[in-house]
Formats: C-alpha cells, sequence, structure tokens
C-alpha cells in the first residue's frame, strides 16, 4: 500500500509523487479489535487505561472541508448509505455548517480540550457524529479527514511514528484549508469566509442549538437551502482541478515545505537517529506497580511501558559524560549485566532515553 492509498480518494491525483511511498504500517493500532479496548480472552491489565468499546478513539468531531462533505454526499456505494444519512443530519443541524466548512461547535472544542486527559476513548459525551457503535466502525471512512486519517494509538517506531503522523495531519490539514478555499472560489465567490473568534463560545453553540436564521442566512447567501449542492459541486471541483493547477498548489509555499517536513519524519521512521549520548527523560510520568515494575509514560499517555525494577534503576546510568557504548561496556565491565543495542534504541524510540546534550 502507498501513503497515497491511505487519504480519501479525492486527492489521487493531486498528491506530487512522493505519496507514492510505501504506507507507515501500524500492527500495535489492531482497530478491529481494538489496542485500547479491555481483551475480552483475558483479564484486564491493571496497569491499563482501557477505552470504551461503544467509542474507541473517536471520542473527537471532525472539521470537515466543504468537498469531503461533498465526497460523501456524491458517493452512491451502499456501503455509505448510512454515512450519507448522518452527513445530510449533520448538514440539517446547521451547527457551524458553512459553505467552506462543517466543524464541530465551539462549545465541543472547549470540552474537548478540558476533557482530554479523563475521558478521550471513554466518553460517549464526545462521541464523533458518525461513529456506528453496533460495529465501532466509521461511517464515512473513505472520505475521512486529515486528523482522522492520521491519529493512531501506538506508534511502531514510538516518539518517531506520532512525529510521523502528526507531519503527515499538517501536510494534509494544509490541504483541506487550501482545496476548501480554492473551490468555493471558484463556484461561489460571493460567499465570503465566516470568522469566528477565536476562544469565543457563541450563545446558540452554548445552548446546542443552530445560529439564528438571520446569521445562518448570511453565511449561505444565494445558496441558503442547496447546501448539498453547493458541497457536491466543490467535490467535483476538487477531483477535476486542472493537473497544472494541483502541481502549482502542492509544489507553492506552504505545502512544499511541510512535505519536506513529512519526508524528513518518515526517514527518522525508516531509519531512525539514535543521539551518541543519552540520558533519563526527566519528563517521565512513572508510578510503581505492586510488583515493583515501573509504569511509565513517556512520549504518549496510550503507549505506557512497564519496566522490571532492575531496568528502571540502571537508567539513571546514562549520561552525557559517557557515550552510550561507554555505558554498556562499563556496565558489562563492573556489574556483569548485558545491556543490548537494541534495547537502547527502544527506550530511546519510546523517549525514556532521550537525547543527553540536547
Ligand atoms: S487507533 Fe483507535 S480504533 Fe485503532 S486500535 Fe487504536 S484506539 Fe483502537
Ligand atoms: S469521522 Fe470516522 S474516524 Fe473520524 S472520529 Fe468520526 S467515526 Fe472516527
Amino acid at each position: 500500500m502507498r501513503v497515497r492509498d491511505e487519504l480519501p480518494p479525492v486527492y489521487e491525483r493531486l498528491l506530487p509523487p512522493w505519496f507514492d511511498r510505501d504506507a507507515v504500517v501500524e500492527s500495535k493500532a489492531t482497530c478491529a479489535a481494538c489496542a485500547m479496548c479491555a481483551p475480552e480472552d483475558a483479564a484486564p491489565s491493571p496497569a491499563s487505561e482501557y477505552f470504551s468499546k461503544s467509542t474507541k478513539c473517536c471520542t473527537y468531531s471532525p472539521r470537515l472541508p466543504g468537498f469531503l462533505v461533498g465526497a460523501v454526499l456524491a458517493d452512491e456505494a451502499p456501503e455509505m448509505a448510512e454515512g450519507r444519512a448522518r452527513m445530510r443530519a449533520r448538514i440539517a443541524s446547521r451547527v457551524v455548517v458553512t459553505p467552506r466548512w462543517v466543524t464541530p461547535s465551539a462549545k465541543y472544542g472547549v470540552l474537548l480540550d478540558a476533557s482530554r486527559r479523563s475521558s478521550f476513548g471513554r466518553s460517549k459525551a464526545l462521541l464523533c457524529p458518525f461513529f456506528r457503535d453496533d460495529d465501532g466502525g466509521c461511517t464515512i471512512w473513505r472520505h475521512r479527514e486529515s486528523v482522522c486519517s492520521s491519529f493512531f494509538c501506538k506508534y511502531d517506531a514510538g516518539a518517531d511514528g506520532l512525529a510521523y503522523w502528526r507531519a503527515l495531519a499538517a501536510y494534509v490539514g494544509q490541504l483541506e484549508i487550501a482545496l476548501t478555499q480554492w473551490a468555493v472560489s471558484e463556484i461561489a465567490p460571493e460567499l465570503a469566509p465566516v470568522t469566528r473568534a477565536e476562544g469565543r463560545v457563541t450563545r446558540w453553540e452554548l445552548e446546542d442549538r443552530a445560529p439564528d436564521d438571520d446569521e445562518y442566512a448570511r453565511w449561505w447567501g444565494p445558496w441558503l437551502g442547496r447546501e448539498e449542492e453547493l458541497y457536491v459541486a466543490c467535490f467535483e471541483r476538487v477531483r477535476d482541478m486542472p493537473p497544472e493547477q494541483a502541481r502549482a498548489l502542492v509544489s507553492g509555499e506552504p505545502l512544499a515545505r511541510r512535505l519536506t517536513v513529512l519526508s524528513n519524519a518518515r526517514d527518522c521512521v525508516q531509519n531512525p537517529r539514535i543521539p551518541e549520548r543519552l540520558r533519563k527523560n526527566d519528563q517521565l510520568d512513572a508510578r510503581e506497580l505492586s510488583d515493583g515494575a515501573r509504569l511509565v509514560v513517556s512520549y504518549w499517555p496510550y503507549e505506557p511501558s512497564a519496566l522490571p525494577p532492575e531496568l528502571w534503576a540502571l537508567l539513571d546510568e546514562f549520561s552525557a559524560a559517557e557515550t552510550c557504548d561507554e555505558v554498556r561496556a562499563r556496565l558489562k565491565r563492573t556489574r556483569d549485566v548485558d545491556f543490548p543495542a537494541e534495547l537502547v534504541a527502544q527506550l530511546h524510540r519510546l523517549r525514556i532515553l532521550v537525547d543527553a546534550t540536547a
């Protein structure tokens, strides 16, 4: 599978050749049998904070550019019927349904930020409107947005993997902005962008209702009542974007710069760069378990590591004063301890050990 194949089909012709590289596979994020849910055939681990099966990681409401809304509406595949129906209901709600974006309310954003640590993956109060909880699946998967296309709960390459997927989300997110603005300017140039005050919650959002009719009519102008028509027209315009225009878009700034970041991040996944001198990360969140092991959260909350007490004690041996090879040789010489180079690499992947010279 190529990187391109993991993204919505509307981008197929638009993305530069870089996206023909092999996709990065995350083997630990086993979504069909969700890796974050309690196992059915074994006792739950006291060291794990499980997600709920009726939410998984879809305690997030997507920020959909209009052309992806149109892609859902125009997709007549039978398996998309529910996604289409849910999208129509979402549009009918009028809650932050604008020509360029269909986004969650500012109130939802405040609640998500404030409750992420306690409730992400666990509370139905944050559940995405496109999540089908009878089979734990996404009803708009083929046309999901940048965040949904790039989120994993666990990364085979640890912190380097997280950095890669974040770089992909940043690239595709930038593409979403450019394309939704371009499509509306082509089809409905009379529609001004809807501006929303950062960090403010309007009264209609606070009360979980649509904006007043006058405000909504201002957003849509002559397209009022024809929202679906505009979204589908934007999808078709993006899908059929002339190749020279697509080339100019992706080779200009800021997308070219973001591609460089993405490409470097992918190189780090394939060829991790391990600094010569490492030390224990002083930002670790470590708690002692009943068997004396340490449960350590390092680069990412959803992938804690249980370290045996002997290993935990040895981490303090690493410092800027010696290279990792010197530390390993000293441990062997003075304490007859084997500390494999692969274990050093793994601890660095998880950022339990970090660059001592940074
Ligand atoms: S990415 Fe989400 S659905 Fe997939 S295994 Fe992780 S929590 Fe479960
Ligand atoms: S759009 Fe799909 S993948 Fe994204 S949060 Fe909703 S259900 Fe999950």
